[in-house]
């Protein structure tokens, strides 16, 4: 049976096309600018080289979008079209993270996008809810019926509700349940609430969890502790867990506090053993006097959203690391963290090493460098995929 061709063939320039053979799952927008007729969002195209060989099968991004114009979907010509290798991707990332999710966790990535051949499209799993938050909503926008239809056949069992969350923040109920506003999830023994497509990426950051069990193992008894930019408390409750005597967590956003402290309390942790300060951490880092704690954490937003604020981004990170340096106890760890790959792990590395040293402490060893956890797959060739440094930094 022949099987039905992507109508729209693309012929890629050579360097293009030797970027694509050697494993980069994109196609940049500009190379469509002199195509006769341009792919539709979402639409399904063959690439070819430069001699007209096929290359890969592809994917075409939102077309008023600003992403990548193809994501490439397959490096085989014999690849099935994507209704049905939906069903099949979808239950080998199911796969994947029944190895690499330890059973009790409910919480982690499902589907990371170009790390599951499923280039753009992210679901993570809280509990009985999966959200879906696409990078490119408008290329899976056609497809979005079918994802769900894959996600209920191949997917984790026990899902009661899938939700999509938009770039705009709006959480639209694709299946099953209204009203899993609320849920309670587990990770590695650690228990937060979660509510499903709200607040920030896909409501909890899952891409740390391998970080905060490593750094829970790290707590000692006496330990007072610190973590800048908590959220909701992810780092927080790994120290209470580790059994810290002291959590300060600090973070602009009123809106988290409420839910910070019922993470700490779903844990066991004292309620005078924490302290939630609102500001912004910039400024509190270069004001604030605190008691020097043992371990302090500090894992700000993406502040590098382009190549032309790089410089402003590596200030930003000395600064906060200036005011680090007289808040963590001689002989202290500092667990500090870049979400976005144009601030690189060196990048890190350096503004941390230079703002400690002005603010007159020396970095003696990095205990450990690391990225997100296995649930946030990578295919090889593919840097921008690696877009989370996590450095764990002994001071003098
Ligand atoms: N470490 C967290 C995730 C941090 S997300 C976890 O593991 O769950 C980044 C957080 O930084 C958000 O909660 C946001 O409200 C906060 N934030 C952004 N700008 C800030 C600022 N200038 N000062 C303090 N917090 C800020």
């Amino acid at each position: 049976m022949s099987r039905p061709r992507a109508a729209l063939r693309i012929q890629l320039d050579k360097p293009t096309a030797r970027a694509v053979a050697s494993g980069h799952p994109w196609v940049f927008r500009d190379v469509l600018e002199g195509l006769t007729r341009k792919p539709r969002s979402g639409e399904e195209v063959v690439l070819l080289d430069s001699v007209g060989a096929f290359l890969a099968q592809g994917i075409a991004g939102d077309a008023e979008g600003r992403g990548p114009g193809i994501r490439v979907l397959s490096r085989d010509e014999r690849t099935p079209p994507l209704n049905k290798l939906l069903f099949r991707r979808i239950a080998a990332a199911h796969r994947l993270r029944e190895r690499v999710v330890l059973p009790g966790t409910d919480v982690y990535r499902l589907l990371h996008g170009e790390g599951d051949e499923l280039p753009g499209l992210v679901a993570d799993r809280y509990g009985e809810v999966l959200v879906i938050r696409p990078d490119d909503l408008g290329m899976w926008t056609p497809h979005l019926n079918r994802v769900v239809e894959a996600l209920r056949s191949e997917g984790p069992r026990g899902i009661r509700a899938i939700v999509l969350r938009t770039k705009d923040g709006e959480r639209e109920v694709l299946w099953g349940e209204d009203g899993l506003d609320e849920v309670i999830v587990t990770e590695e023994g650690r228990r937060y609430l979660v509510r499903p497509g709200h607040g920030q990426k896909t409501g909890f950051f899952c891409d740390q969890r391998v970080n905060r069990t490593h750094l829970q193992g790290l707590v000692r008894d006496d330990d007072r502790t610190l973590n800048l930019f908590s959220y909701t408390g992810g780092f927080s409750v790994a120290m209470a867990v580790g059994g810290a005597a002291h959590v300060t967590s600090v973070d602009v956003s009123k809106s988290i506090l409420d839910d910070l402290g019922r993470n700490l309390s779903l844990n066991g942790a004292k309620p005078a053993a924490h302290a939630q300060v609102t500001a912004d951490a910039f400024e509190w880092t270069r004001q604030a006097k605190i008691d020097p704690v043992g371990i302090a954490v500090c894992d700000p937003p993406a502040l590098a959203r382009s190549k032309r604020d790089l410089e402003a981004a590596g200030r930003a990170y000395k600064g906060l690391h200036v005011g680090l340096a007289s808040k963590i106890k001689k002989g202290g760890l500092l667990m500090t963290c870049s979400c976005t790959a144009r601030f690189t792990e060196d990048d890190l590395l350096a503004a941390a090493f230079y703002g400690l040293k002005q603010g007159g402490r020396r970095v003696t060893r990095v205990l450990r460098r690391a990225e997100a956890g296995p649930d946030h797959p990578v295919p090889p060739g593919f840097p921008e995929g690696r877009y989370l440094s996590c450095l764990t930094l002994a001071l003098d």
